[in-house]
């Protein structure tokens, strides 16, 4: 051997630089060699002994290393196999055999040349026996840490280091194969002292454990949440897969799986999604036809179908918009006008929540259909709440789900059937709600029209809350009167008002006509409806303020036509006001002429009810008797008082109005308001109870063409009254010419539509001198000034015709 080594340093030794790489005495190593200077040494080798100086560059970005560039100790290897590969590379395999130094540099050219020498490792004193083998003992103990936390190594690797004895020999096979950075590994390789070299492993050792511990803490840790993700997939695929071949959705685990994916794919709020997993959670441990499973499984239906996150896009054409609502209504003018404001008024300020239009009127004027027309113009869905009869909180809120039978709230099943979250919701009837000791749904409804809180609605059915904001609220209301206050402070209010006849001839013609027949299937070659009959078919057959009774009765008519034209009865069906009875039977309401005369004790008053104005006769009889006062025909509390007044106002004035002043002890005194059976309350019938009686008691006529309405007071002032657009429009309907209302008034006739105001003479009263001086037909009794009347005399006289039921 020693010849050999001799042999070798004599001779110029084809030397191999490894980037990256340290070679060892005693390792087999293989690796590619590509660069033509390694390649040429190779071979050089091959040609020669097989042997080559393999030494480390110090830097693994040089191609060409320099001597300089080189590291000096190196390892002298053995060339075992060498394989050609495709691409003109060779992976050759060696075997390290002794340590060596460069004792002098050779060719640079075509490959590197050193004559090297061995460079053994200096043996070990004795004495430093003890501590060698402590040192031996704490690498081996390092190392199988090492191997536990990386044990990539061959079995027969590790066997051998384990039992190496030799201190130089172990510190080389564990640096040659375990990884570390080349440096490292080269300075192990150039330290020639056993014990340094060993206490330099066992640092590095060291070193590496914690390192690796740490990594593999890391590593853990990031299977683990992969694991989890991982496994909770492969589950849920199987699930689904399982689910798919079996087609079994009684599965618990399947239906359980089923929620899970729709939940997810709604994308909802944390809070939301937190809530409705918890839901499947609980149905998946409940017996599949449990009570309780039931219940879940309807409340976790109903809320997937909630439109968490479905809206439509606003339209924001104002010319569009109006052309719809004039395509849709006759007239309106007014009503149209404030609907387009507050169509602008969104469209300038989008995040303008909160906006909540009121359409008050009498039935039938089309505050529904108007709300249907706004939706339609503004691209929403459309959906109506009846609130009507709502006495319950849970009507507008919901139940408990744990109740038999919950049910979300109107507001949330209203959603759930627009299937978008900013619908045109009308909240219909808004003053017909009531409230009970079962909870006031007028305070559930605060919450639902203020912007403030809306926002999270919280439905006890649902019990996550959902964004409500975004809806649209229209509501509709007879009356103002039973709004309670807070809500209509919230509200914007938008009158309609009781249609005149004209009015409700054109919308007919215009509107309701064409609706049917097309309903109905009928052409306009097959069925005509005259002018003429459809102005009977609005005196003799219906009696309200809007149109919606006329339309039904239109709708009567379609029918009967298309009867007749399918029986081949005929081609083509003609309505004239001759043959109108034919169809729809008698008139139901007589037209009739007024009184023919005027009469004493009868006075005729405006009475205001939600459904618009109507005429409200009262009657007094007076007969000898002890001084009883009988009042008939439904009266409320208010309306007896207001009689009661009238009596002591009377007596009071008996002398001046020419009355018996014991009138009160020596006479009863009978007053009647037809028609009995409906019930009427209120105080502007006190001038008109007022003037009945003072009639009766002075034998004075009333003149029957004049109509009245105000409170009176006990010293006879005249006070003032609501409803004045509607009372008149009555007292015009049935032919009046003369209206006293009260003094104050007189601010009010702007409201009263122009028709009405060019055929009646309206008078206003300050005190019951001023009604009597109006209404009485004779002489009046007291000697008050004479009053101007506030409008001439009517042009032309209306029809002087009064409907009445027969
Ligand atoms: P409301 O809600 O005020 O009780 P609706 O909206 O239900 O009244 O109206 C009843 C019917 O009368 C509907 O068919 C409606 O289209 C029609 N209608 C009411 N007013 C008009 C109008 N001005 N022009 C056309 N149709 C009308």
């Amino acid at each position: 051997m020693n010849n050999e080594l001799d042999k070798d340093a004599l001779c110029p030794m084809p030397v191999l630089a490894l980037r990256g790489l340290v070679m060892f005495p005693n390792m087999v190593m293989h690796f590619d060699v590509g660069r033509k200077k390694s390649v040429a040494a190779l071979n050089k080798a091959m040609q020669e002994n097989q042997r080559i100086f393999l030494v480390a560059q110090r830097d693994i970005r040089d191609d060409d290393p320099s001597f300089e560039q080189l590291y000096k100790v190196g390892v002298v290897a053995e060339i075992r196999q060498i394989l050609k590969m495709p691409s003109d590379t060779l992976k050759v395999v060696v075997e390290g055999l002794y340590r060596a130094k460069v004792r002098q540099k050779g060719e640079l050219e075509p490959y590197l040349t050193a004559q090297v020498v061995q460079y053994p490792c200096r043996k070990s004193r004795t004495d430093d026996q003890v501590y060698v083998d402590a040192l031996m003992r704490a690498i081996k103990a390092l190392f199988e840490e090492y191997m536990m936390l990386s044990p990539r190594m061959p079995k027969d690797v590790v066997m051998s280091i384990m039992s190496c004895e030799n201190p130089a020999n172990l510190v080389e096979h564990i640096a040659g194969n375990i990884v570390l950075k080349y440096q490292d590994k080269q300075q192990i390789l150039e330290e020639s002292n056993i014990i340094r070299r060993l206490e330099m492993l066992s640092v590095i050792l060291e070193n590496e454990n914690s390192v690796l511990s740490v990594e593999q803490e890391i590593n853990e840790k990031v299977k683990e949440q992969l694991d989890r993700n991982q496994r909770e997939y492969v589950l849920r695929e199987q699930i689904r897969i399982i689910n798919s071949e079996l087609n079994d959705s009684d599965n618990p685990a399947v239906e359980a799986e089923t929620y899970h994916e729709k939940i997810r794919k709604l994308h909802l709020k944390e809070e939301v999604e937190k809530k409705l997993l918890e839901e499947v959670n609980h149905l998946s441990k409940l017996p599949n036809n449990s009570h309780e499973a039931g219940v879940i499984r309807g409340y976790l239906d109903t809320c997937l179908d909630l439109p968490w996150n479905t809206s439509t896009k606003d339209k924001v054409d104002i010319q569009k918009a109006r052309a719809v609502l004039d395509r849709d209504h006759y007239g309106l003018e007014k009503v149209k006008d404030r609907i387009i404001e507050a169509l602008a008024v969104r469209q300038l300020v989008p995040e303008l929540k909160g906006q909540i239009l009121c359409l008050v009127g009498p039935p039938g004027v089309g505050k529904t259909s108007i709300a249907k027309s706004i939706a339609q113009c503004m691209g929403r869905k459309y959906v109506r709440v009846s609130l009507g009869g709502v006495r319950d909180e849970s009507d507008i809120r919901g139940h408990r789900k744990t109740y038999i039978g919950a049910m979300p709230g109107r507001i949330i099943n209203a959603l759930r059937q627009a299937k978008s979250n900013n619908p045109l919701i009308l909240l219909d009837e808004i003053d017909k709600m009531g409230n009970d000791f079962r909870g006031d749904p007028a305070s559930a409804m605060l919450e639902v029209l203020d912007s403030e809180q809306n926002v999270a609605f919280r439905d006890h059915y649902i019990e996550v809350p959902f964004d409500i904001s975004d809806a649209f609220f229209i509501t509709t209301a007879n009356t103002l009167d039973t709004i309670p206050a807070p809500l209509l402070d919230r509200m914007d209010v938008i009158h309609l008002y009781t249609y005149t006849r004209e009015e409700k001839f054109h919308i007919a013609k215009e509107h309701l006509l064409q609706k049917q027949m097309k309903k109905h299937g009928l052409l306009s070659k097959t069925f005509k409806l005259n002018d003429d009959a459809l102005y009977v078919l609005i005196d003799n057959y219906v009696r309200e303020s809007g149109v919606r009774q006329l339309e039904r009765m239109i709708a009567a008519l379609c029918r009967k036509a298309a009867k007749k034209l399918v029986a081949k009865e005929c081609k083509k069906v003609t309505v004239t006001a001759k043959n109108i009875e034919e169809f729809l039977g008698p008139k139901k309401y007589k037209v009739e002429p007024l009184l023919s005369r005027d009469e004493v004790g009868v006075a005729t008053g405006l009475a205001w009810t939600s459904v618009g104005g109507e005429t409200m006769p009262i009657e007094v009889s007076v007969v000898d008797g002890s001084g009883r006062l009988e009042l008939t025909g439904s009266l409320g509390d208010v309306m007896k008082e207001s009689a009661k007044a009238a009596i002591t106002y009377i007596r009071s004035r008996a002398e001046k109005l020419h009355i018996d002043k014991d009138f009160y002890k020596n006479k009863d005194i009978h007053i009647h308001v037809p028609e009995g059976a409906i019930p009427k309350d209120g105080p502007s019938a006190g001038i008109t109870m007022a003037s009945a009686l003072i009639s009766a008691l002075s034998n004075v006529p009333i003149k029957r063409d004049v109509a009245m309405t105000g409170e009176i007071t006990l010293r006879g002032r005249v006070l003032a009254i609501g409803g004045l657009k509607e009372k008149t429009m009555a007292a015009y309907a049935c032919g009046m010419k003369t209206v006293i209302i009260p003094q104050d008034n007189l601010p009010d006739l702007a409201e009263v539509t122009p028709v009405v105001k060019e055929h009646i003479r309206f008078v206003p009263a300050q005190n019951m001198d001023d009604v009597l001086h109006e209404v009485l037909a004779q002489v009046p009794p007291c000697e008050e000034p004479q009053k101007e009347p506030l409008m001439p005399p009517p042009a032309q006289a209306q029809g002087q015709t009064q409907a009445l039921p027969i």
